[in-house]
């Protein structure tokens, strides 16, 4: 299996290679050369075997299955729940998708499990030392943390805005314990923060000193791992047309399940509707035909908080028949003006991908959360919130509702408090978190001192 960059200025790479680079040397994106077909997966299929049968179909000759398949087993086998994606009921054929029960609380748990497991796996083969930098809004950091902590070949550095995360969040990250975790708190906001980030991958000496590596949303082994609960939520609900509905931000979820509709494991359709909150910028590029820069706001869904969803990317690659001068024009334009129109043909292309996208409001999102409290019980995260309060706007169709909750309510207690007025305390498994102590050093969110401060670190 082979992958190429959507920009199509990279040499063709291997699995390994393009899940560690990240992003191509062309600042494209990879793509699998052809979408392999893969088996559907069954009812009742141990989700840890489906994604070794999916991974092992990315990493063709790569990896021998048996030890694909040892790589999930690891990675799931820390999951509060048994079948690690379970499908609850909320309503006459509309579902919820709890992607939750990894050790942080949030569906990022489980492509970074996996990946960092993955990570130890192909380093050790190659001997090979890496320096993972990610910088977050909330809870990357935090899922990196918890599955990197340890890790033989693979250090990592987390750079989170100080005082602009939830508490929670910031205690998922910075109560590991582990010494190949270093955890910088900025003086700025989270974009500054990112910005430092991009400028360590510029500077090329640093990056190839320190073997810098990055764990984002772009990644594709993140993408892959994710394809994975369309699967297996594809086998729960026997075939059935499913109609997920996706809380997105870098569109990397969403993503996945256009993916595992490619590779043949979506038997009944596809269908996703991408559910954004005020930072719209997904839902102007399906309703206009045009990607247009708008600055992030604050709202009560943060890890949504995303003005340039960086993996739609791929979609357009496919929209445009893979033209890779197509997209490399779109994005030049859109660079320079903040504002460029998608390739001629391709919006009505993207009509007809069974993707779509629409926005829901800060009010909206609040009075969901209540409302579904109130319907059914249970308190959901504000992200989960915004997918709900769409999927009950969508008009009737044959097919039932899947909406993917990506967080636990308990990761977001000041939210679900002031939307609800009730309590959402940690589950027991995670108390333990507030007894441990904090590791964290204050940086000035400055390239030359983070510099410094890491070069140190990986010495
Ligand atoms: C990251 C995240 C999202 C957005 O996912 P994308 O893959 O970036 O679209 C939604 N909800 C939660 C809780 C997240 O952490």
């Amino acid at each position: 299996m082979r992958y190429i960059s959507t920009r199509g200025q990279a040499p063709e790479t291997g699995f390994a290679e393009a899940c560690l680079a990240g992003l191509a040397p062309d600042g494209g994106l990879y793509v699998p050369k052809e979408w392999p077909r893969i088996e559907p997966a069954r009812p009742g299929e141990p989700y840890a075997e489906v994604a070794a049968r999916i991974i092992s179909a990315f990493a063709g000759a790569s990896i021998p299955p048996q030890d694909v398949l040892q790589i999930c087993r690891d990675a799931y086998a820390g999951f509060a729940h048994q079948s690690v994606a379970p499908l609850t009921q909320w309503g006459p054929d509309s579902w919820l998708m709890e992607l939750h029960h990894g050790p942080t609380l949030a569906f990022k748990d489980i492509a970074m499990q996996l990946i960092a497991k993955l990570y130890d796996y192909l380093l050790a083969r190659s001997g090979a030392k890496l320096t993972i930098v990610c910088a977050t809004s909330g809870d990357t950091g935090g899922a990196a943390a918890a599955a990197f902590a340890g890790a033989r070949q693979a250090r990592l550095v987390i750079l989170h805005p100080e005082g602009r995360v939830s508490p929670v969040q910031r205690l998922f990250m910075t109560t590991t314990g582990a010494a190949n975790i270093l955890n910088i708190a900025t003086d700025r906001d989270f974009d500054d923060a990112q910005a430092i980030v991009k400028q360590m991958f510029a500077d090329k000496d640093f990056a190839q000193t320190v073997s810098l590596s990055g764990v984002n949303s772009i990644n594709w082994a993140r993408v892959a791992a994710q394809s994975v609960y369309y699967a297996t939520s594809q086998a729960q609900l026997r075939g059935a047309p499913i109609r997920y509905v996706v809380p997105s931000g870098n569109m990397g979820d969403a993503l996945a399940g256009y993916v595992a509709a490619r590779c043949g494991l979506l038997t009944g359709g596809f269908e996703a509707v991408c559910a954004v909150n005020e930072n719209d910028a997904l839902a102007r590029l399906f309703n206009t035909g045009r990607m247009t820069r708008q600055a992030a706001v604050a709202t009560p869904s943060p890890a949504m908080d995303i003005s340039v969803p960086s993996n739609f990317e791929r979609i357009l690659y496919e929209v445009t028949g893979r033209d890779a001068v197509a997209v490399r024009n779109t994005y030049a334009a859109y660079a320079q003006s903040g504002d460029a129109p998608l390739p001629e043909g391709a919006p009505a292309r993207l009509g007809c991908s069974g993707l779509s996208a629409a926005t829901i409001n800060n009010a909206e999102t609040l009075a969901e959360m209540e409302r579904f409290r109130a319907e059914t019980g249970w308190l959901i995260c504000p992200h989960t919130a915004v997918g709900t309060a769409l999927a009950r706007r969508l008009p009737a169709k044959d097919a039932v509702t899947v909406v993917l909750a990506t967080a636990a309510a308990s990761k977001f207690p000041e939210t679900v408090l002031e939307a609800t007025g009730q309590d959402a305390p940690l589950p027991v498994r995670s108390q333990a978190l507030r007894a441990r102590g904090e590791v964290f050093e204050r940086v000035p969110s400055d390239f030359a001192a983070v510099r410094a401060r890491v070069l140190d670190f990986a010495r």
